[in-house]
């Protein structure tokens, strides 16, 4: 039997992997120009981390969980985001204690059982930032700007930055009975998943794609803000007109995750359709005492790589491409496989891309591969050149062709 990848799933090689490899240390060099250091996590937490934080009354915790029992019977999940497991990490590795802030980036595998479709997998990567330690509006427009800068750096236009803020403990909850009241009106309208949500997370609803008519009749949280939160809102917002980051103020944008406050936002690319947001982040001050910790005010945002690698602009796919061979040693025979492995590891040592063709295929196929690789030089070694202990270089641009001694090709490549 032949096996095939989980559904969901997908292998990268080739020039996606090239491209992919190339998106990652872009990203990170990224984070790092914004003093961000890397963490990493591993892939699986105890469930419990995700129940607790994420929350029962969303589709992750609810649907979308890849969960197993350990051999000791304890109940793992492969993690289905990266924000709860950083947050967990700084804590039990006592971060909190330094005072000040820490930046964080992570690139990585998410899991999440999900239907797959275009732009959706079960197994998708993500890349994202948590700057730990600061309520400091500052903070989240330092956030927003650089997850700008993720889709502005590989060429990415006509983006555009949802802004909204989700309250807090102290406003949610009068806010919470408002909307659970205006429900009441409409409950027939909803959808079977909003008829639940209704009673759990009323919030969620305005998450939902169906129900687009009933959002449009309900209050919204940022009527119901309580002063402080109104506060840090406006300041955002001056902050970002200061540094002209243009921004859309959607009341209906909060996020699936229950431990979001204040700041949600996300990254559009108008049409996309349904997948259109290619980055989505929040503050998340609550998190840290869901974690056991004390109040640690935390913001971030994470970005599919998966959704940035099928959007990029043509400049970006060309740029982040496979690279091409300095040389392509095309051989006849035994003898002439070890002298260009010879030649070829002098000239890898000198920091050339060098490709020996070692499928002892006929002379004129193997020429076709280097000329389809995009080599810039072929290197021909048959019996001849041995004889003569010299080999023919092919300019593979020009045509331009001529012998050379062994020891002279460095010289001619450079
Ligand atoms: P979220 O963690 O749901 O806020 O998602 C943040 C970003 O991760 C999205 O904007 C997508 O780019 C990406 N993403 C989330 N879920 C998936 C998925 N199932 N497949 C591919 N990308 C995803």
């Amino acid at each position: 039997m032949r096996f095939k990848k989980p559904r969901g799933t997908q292998d990268f090689y080739g020039e996606t992997m090239v491209r992919w490899a190339g998106i990652e240390s872009r990203l990170a060099d990224l984070a790092k120009r914004y003093g961000y250091s890397e963490i990493r996590t591993p892939i699986f937490e105890m469930s419990e981390l995700f129940v607790r934080t994420v929350g029962e009354g969303s589709d992750i915790v609810s649907k979308e969980m890849y969960t197993f029992k350990d051999k000791k019977g304890r109940a793992m999940t492969l993690r289905p985001e990266n924000t709860a497991p950083v947050m967990r990490s700084f804590l039990e590795n006592g971060l909190h204690r330094s005072g000040g802030m820490t930046r964080f980036f992570y690139i990585g595998p998410m899991f999440r059982y999900d239907r797959p479709q275009a732009g959706r997998y079960r197994q998708f990567h993500q890349f994202g930032v948590e700057a730990i330690g600061s309520s400091n509006p500052a903070v989240d427009a330092e956030v927003i700007e650089m997850s700008l800068e993720v889709y502005r750096m590989f060429g990415f236009e006509g983006l555009e930055v949802s802004l909204n803020s989700v309250g807090c403990p102290v406003c949610r909850p009068a806010f919470r009975e408002t909307l659970v009241n205006a429900l009441e009106g409409h409950k027939d309208e909803l959808c079977g998943d909003c008829s639940e949500r209704a009673l759990i997370n009323p919030m969620r609803i305005f998450d939902c794609k169906e129900c687009v008519e009933v959002k449009k009749k309900l209050p919204v949280i940022t009527d119901h803000l309580c002063g402080e939160c109104e506060e840090h809102f406006q300041k955002l917002q001056k902050i970002l007109k200061d540094l002209d980051i243009d921004f859309v103020l959607d009341p209906l944008l909060v996020r699936g995750l229950d431990y979001y406050t204040r700041t949600a936002f996300e990254i559009l690319r108008p049409g996309l359709g349904g997948q259109n947001a290619l980055c989505g982040g929040g503050r998340y001050d609550g998190l840290a005492r869901d974690c056991g910790g004390g109040d640690v005010p935390a913001i971030g945002f994470s970005s599919g790589i998966e959704r940035l690698l099928e959007n990029l602009p043509e400049k970006a796919l060309a740029e982040l491409g496979p690279k091409r061979p300095d040389v392509f040693f095309i051989i006849a025979g035994e003898e002439g496989a070890s002298m260009a492995m010879k030649l070829a590891g002098r000239l890898r040592r000198e920091g050339f891309h060098v490709v020996c063709e070692l499928s002892g295929r006929a002379m004129k196929k193997q020429m076709k591969t280097a000329s389809e690789a995009g080599a810039r030089f072929s290197v021909f070694i048959g019996q001849d050149e041995l004889e003569k202990e010299k080999v023919t270089i092919k300019n593979m641009e020009t045509g331009e062709q001529k012998e050379v001694s062994m020891d002279g090709l460095a010289e001619i490549l450079r």
